[in-house]
Formats: structure tokens, sequence, C-alpha cells
């Protein structure tokens, strides 16, 4: 298992931390790893394919501009929460069928 850098492919929930879209973080060794892997809501991290930009107001690292570019532009500012989004988003977003998406919220 590995306890790299992941990229976070759609927002979720991960050990206490709400992830943004395309936030950079470190792997917990948390139970539902290898689920969260293999459902695509996170993939690991790709110094060749990503780039790492920090936000120089909460310091949380984003995979492209256009993730980090999402996060600065949040209303209320970029610590405010994410709005929820659905399990057909979340689907839409990874391109799975709603059916395949297990994972416990
Ligand atoms: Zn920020």
């Amino acid at each position: 298992m590995s306890t790299g850098q992941m990229l976070a492919r759609v927002p979720f929930r991960y050990v206490g931390q709400n992830l943004e879209r395309g936030e950079l973080f470190s792997l917990r060794g948390s139970p539902r790893d290898n689920q969260l892997l293999g459902i695509g809501y996170m993939i690991p991290f790709d110094k060749n394919e990503h780039r790492d930009m920090a936000c120089d107001n909460c310091g949380k690292h984003f995979a492209t501009e256009g993730f980090y570019i999402a996060h600065k532009s949040k209303k209320g500012g970029c610590l405010a929460p994410s709005p929820d989004i659905t399990k057909g988003e979340t689907a839409m977003l990874l391109n799975i069928d709603l059916q395949k998406l297990t994972v416990e919220e």
C-alpha cells in the first residue's frame, strides 16, 4: 500500500479532512484506502503529469491550475465549505455507473 501523495479527483471526506477537487493529500492508512483507490476517488500524484500549486492563503496544494483557481474563487473565501456533491455528480465526474459507487459517505 502506497503512503505517498494522492490527488482527490472528486470532493470527499477523508479521515476528518474535507478534500476539494484536485487537492493533494497524504494517505493515512484508512481502511477505506483501497476502496477509494479502486473506485477512482483518488489517484497517486504524478509529478510528471500534475502540478503542485500551493494556496498562499490556507496552504492547501492543488494538482492543476484549474483546481487551484476553483479553490481561490469560492464564495466566502478559499476556506469556505465546498457545496455538497451528490452521488450522481460524483459518478459523472468519475465517468462511472452510479451503481458502482459503493463508498460509504
Ligand atoms: Zn486556500
